[in-house]
């Protein structure tokens, strides 16, 4: 990336005195350029379900008297773009908390199983209309952690969450927890599409939604992963991915555990 530097010829009123000053604005002109990139993508982003409400509700009014059958289904498209926009409005409401890093978080001691059986009972309905195997490994204890309750429970919704959309009927989705020094670690493995290499960076950016999957249809916001990605740094933690295409994936996240001479405290 080029050095960007802005250079001033002050005038310091004291003739024939001139001041140079040189900044690097390398920095912020960043920060402007993804702050601009940012508000073009949200614009984009609820301009096309509102555009797409718009339509339907202006053909429901001519269908109304004479094909009501139309009306009603024009009625559902309506009803299906709000809840989108409605979902798009809550994940960039995470994200931006996400992003303004851990001052928004109550880090405590909590219990990393917990929060993952939590996660777990909410998408065992999902797997089972979708057809999939959810299977909790045996979990060590309470894997207690350093982190903010709410946050951990949005990263293993959202990891759990696309395992399963990205997964085909008939798979199996996989919630481990591992233990890594000082860290305990949550896995979510599946035998779904999977991600090709070249993606595997892109999968975190805000709004990036995966090449075949925009084809076909899921319909995702594109910020689950930048949410997760960003409540894991904000509570000093990493995430990491490993898929192979056509076989399936597994995301990690590490999280500080309650250091053991601690946890006789807590
Ligand atoms: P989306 O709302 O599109 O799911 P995410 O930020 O959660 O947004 O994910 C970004 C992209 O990463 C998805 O569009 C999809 O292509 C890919 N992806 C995420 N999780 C998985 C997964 N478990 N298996 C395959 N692809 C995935």
């Amino acid at each position: 990336r080029p050095l960007r530097v802005r250079v001033d010829l002050i005038d310091t009123g004291e003739e024939p005195n001139l001041q140079l000053s040189l900044r690097d604005e390398t920095e912020s002109r960043r920060v402007e350029e993804m702050r601009r990139e940012f508000i073009a993508n949200v614009s984009h982003e609820l301009k096309t379900p509102l555009a797409a409400i718009k339509g339907y509700a202006e053909t429901v009014e001519l269908a109304v008297q004479d094909d009501p059958d139309a009306a009603l289904h024009f009625m559902k498209q309506i009803t299906s773009q709000c809840l989108r926009l409605e979902r798009l409005v809550h994940e960039m409401m995470q994200l931006a908390r996400a992003q303004s890093g851990p001052a928004n978080l109550h880090l405590s001691s909590v219990s990393l199983t917990e929060i993952v059986e939590d996660a777990i009972r909410t998408y065992e309905p999902v797997a089972i209309a979708n057809d999939l195997e959810l299977v909790p490994e045996v979990f060590p204890g309470k894997a207690k952690i350093i982190a903010d309750r709410e946050a951990t429970l949005t990263i293993a919704n959202n990891l759990i969450g696309n395992a399963i959309r990205y997964t085909p009927a008939g798979g199996e989705v996989r919630v481990s927890i591992e233990e890594d020094s000082d860290r305990w670690v949550l896995a979510v493995e599946d035998t779904g599409v999977g991600i090709p290499y070249s993606e595997h960076q892109r999968v975190f950016e805000r709004f990036y939604r995966g090449s075949r999957n925009e084809e076909s249809g899921k319909g995702g916001t594109g910020l689950g992963l930048a949410i997760v990605k960003h409540l894991t740094q904000a509570q000093d933690g990493e995430v990491s991915l490993e898929s192979v295409p056509g076989q399936g994936s597994c995301f990690r996240v590490r999280l500080p555990a309650v250091a053991s001479a601690e946890l006789n405290r807590v």
